[in-house]
């Protein structure tokens, strides 16, 4: 980050002559890349979570919560007090902590991934609690970190802390000033640079939940939102595997990009966005429509007359000369399998997404599959959103311009090739990363879902399971995942027969709607369900048994919550608001009732307050800021007083 702070980048219009020179090295320089490390094997199943955190400041006198525009200050004391800690208090657990698109937002990851053991599936929360516990102590006391996608207020009122000036040259928006982007020159660029490839400021579009007495205009209106800080403003928690080889991370890239949709679902929880209520339950199409920088021509829609930004000259610079149709955003559901075994079949790459037909001939020349091929080129439809200037005309054994098209295509599964190795550290292999999940309100919550994706990815590996289903049917699915209560009232496009039938059936290949329970628990006698496919995987590979208890915890909850036992935080949050004596029924979420669903998140999430309609019974201890498990055991002295009151207590 320094790095690319200290160094220059050329404004949109200096880039224009460059877009396509970049595009198409980054194509060479992932041709060099694929031949040199296709072959790249790595024994470790290594692991691990990343989790997004909102920093929000309360004023309870005024009962008003904002957003803390303190990450830099915060993120600068996380990690200089991470570096003196260390493993000290954590269990022999550490956390790393990275900058995100909002002022207001940290990301924190273990230090060093989850390694492959069955005891590794028990860190996960203990390192969760810990993150939890090591921002808590750098925060003031009157601020906190929340861990839902959305902040609610967000440009609504005075909903930042301190007030934000009210410039807005980065954005253009007139109601997110520049001072929510964290200062770090690549995200203003990022931001300024979709708006002027796109020709407008973004235009997000939410439908509005109608209430009973929801304005009709309202209603039309829907929610709008004009800047990115509505969409990467969003937390989510995402998961990154290593695979053993490049085939092994192919199918697995596709195999989670088909329970991507339902994932979604399960753990919705962004029922309010821009101070309303909205009639979705995720943040997906927030954040699509956020770094939207297609040309109107792009996204089908009349270009204005005369628009200066889109002359033929101008347009003609760009990637697919700024016309091509491409029916997605560039953070979208994966378009392309990247099918590599016997049980994909071609027809399940069914979408047709729009190539780079130059970055097409280029791969299918080098020899590279058309699979893999037409997954490149359709990632090289887009053009650079930052170049660095003195990161232009590089040898093509560099990666940084394949990196660049690749860090800005936010897919539900991303597709990691190992980095250029560097002269020290451990060689990294071939990665897959899930990127579709809400964060949850409790590190229980993320804990749980963390732990159920790595289950599943093995137990795919392991009965060599086949999920495949068309790809326009998980797309459909990502349409449906946005509904309001998705996770128990829609169904989802799902294979029939994972394995091979017992019974010859009349098409083996059939998929089918099911519920999310049934995806989850099972259906009848040809669908066994993916949870008891966990057990009997934990069973073949003759589990701990205190590992079994902890993951019974875990798919026991999400049993439950598939169920609809449990709500979603979305169905929590709707009922917080619904039920609240503010709220005039009218789809608009006062302030008061934001504050008191925010401290309501923050207690649940700090062991504060139960909520049995998101957890049940489960417990969440008590969030501690001192060292809870290094409290020495020698040199303690009891007071007089003191040591009759608890001899006392104690007998
Ligand atoms: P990004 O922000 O690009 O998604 P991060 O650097 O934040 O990536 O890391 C994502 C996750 O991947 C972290 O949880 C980290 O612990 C984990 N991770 C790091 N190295 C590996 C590896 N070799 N294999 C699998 N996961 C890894
Ligand atoms: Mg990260
Ligand atoms: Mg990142
Ligand atoms: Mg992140
Ligand atoms: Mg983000
Ligand atoms: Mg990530």
């Amino acid at each position: 980050e320094q790095q690319l702070s200290q160094s220059e980048m050329l404004t949109f219009d200096e880039a224009l002559p460059w877009l396509r020179y970049v595009r198409m090295h980054g194509v060479k320089q992932f041709i060099t890349m694929f031949r040199e490390l296709k072959d790249l094997t790595s024994d470790e199943l290594l692991w691990g979570d990343e989790i997004e955190y909102h920093l929000v400041h309360f004023d309870v006198d005024k009962r008003t919560v904002k957003v803390a525009l303190r990450a830099a200050e915060v993120l600068a004391e996380l990690r200089q007090k991470e570096h003196q800690l260390g493993r000290r208090d954590g269990f022999g657990e550490a956390c790393s902590w990275h900058p995100e698109y909002g002022a207001w937002m940290v990301e924190g990851t273990p230090r060093v991934p989850y390694g492959g053991y069955t005891a590794d599936l028990r860190r996960v929360e203990m390192n969760m609690r810990l993150r939890r516990k090591r921002l808590a102590a750098v925060l003031k006391s009157t601020e906190h970190a929340l861990t839902i996608p959305a902040f609610p207020l967000l440009g609504v009122g005075e909903f930042t802390e301190p007030n934000a000036k009210p410039d807005n040259q980065v954005t253009q928006s007139s109601t997110a000033p520049d001072a929510l982007i964290t200062p770090i020159p690549r995200f203003h660029a990022l931001t300024r640079n979709i708006r002027l490839r796109r020709g407008s400021k973004v235009d997000i579009r939410v439908p509005l939940f109608a209430d009973v007495n929801t304005d009709a205009a309202a209603l039309a209106e829907g929610i709008k939102m004009d800047a990115m800080a509505y969409g990467m403003g969003c937390c989510c928690l995402q998961v990154t595997f290593q695979a053993r080889d490049i085939d092994e991370s192919r199918h697995l890239y596709d195999h989670l990009a088909v329970l991507a949709p339902v994932m979604l679902a399960l753990t919705a929880a962004t029922p309010i966005l821009h101070g309303k209520l909205a009639d979705t339950d995720v943040r997906w199409a927030t954040v699509a429509a956020s770094v939207d920088d297609r040309t109107p021509h792009e996204r089908g829609v009349a270009p204005s007359d005369a628009d200066p930004a889109h002359t033929p000259e101008r347009l003609a610079q760009l990637a697919g000369g700024g016309v091509a149709a491409l029916p997605k955003s560039r953070y979208e559901s994966i378009s392309v399998y990247l099918a590599n075994c016997g049980g994909c079949s071609k027809s399940y790459n069914d979408i047709n997404p729009p190539v780079d037909q130059e970055a097409m001939d280029m791969l299918m020349g080098a020899g590279i599959d058309p699979e893999l091929a037409q997954h490149v080129a359709h990632l090289f439809v887009r053009d650079p959103l930052v170049i660095m200037k003195d990161r232009i005309e590089l040898d093509d054994t560099e990666t940084d311009h394949f990196e660049n098209l690749q860090s800005t295509n936010w897919q539900t599964v991303r597709w990691k090739p190992p980095p250029k190795a560097k002269s020290c550290g451990p060689i990294v292999g071939w990665r897959v990363e899930f990127r579709s999940m809400e964060v949850q309100l409790s590190d229980f919550e993320n804990a749980a879902f963390t732990t159920f994706v790595v289950l599943v990815s093995r137990v795919i590996l392991a009965f060599g399971l086949n999920l495949y289903i068309p790809l326009s049917k998980v797309d459909e699915n990502m349409r449906r995942a946005h509904h309001r209560d998705a996770f128990t009232q829609e169904k989802f496009w799902f294979r029939k027969h994972m394995a091979p039938p017992q019974q010859p059936v009349a098409d083996p290949d059939e998929c089918e709607e099911m519920t999310i329970l049934e995806i989850m628990v099972g259906k009848e006698t040809y669908f066994p369900g993916l949870i008891p496919l966990i057990f009997a995987y934990l069973e073949a590979i003759q589990c701990d048994p205190e590992t079994w208890q902890q993951m019974q915890t875990y798919m026991d909850f999400i049993r439950r919550r598939a169920s609809g036992q449990l709500a979603t935080a979305a169905k929590w949050m709707r009922r917080k608001v619904a039920t609240h004596p503010s709220y005039q029924h009218d789809s608009v979420v006062p302030s008061d009732v934001a504050y008191d669903i925010v401290q309501a998140c923050t207690a649940i999430a700090e062991g504060r307050a139960r909520e049995p309609m998101v957890l049940g019974k489960q417990w969440i201890p008590p969030l501690r800021t001192d060292d809870a498990y290094y409290v020495p055991l020698k040199h303690a002295t009891i007071q007089r007083g003191q040591r009759e009151a608890l001899l006392e207590s104690y007998a």
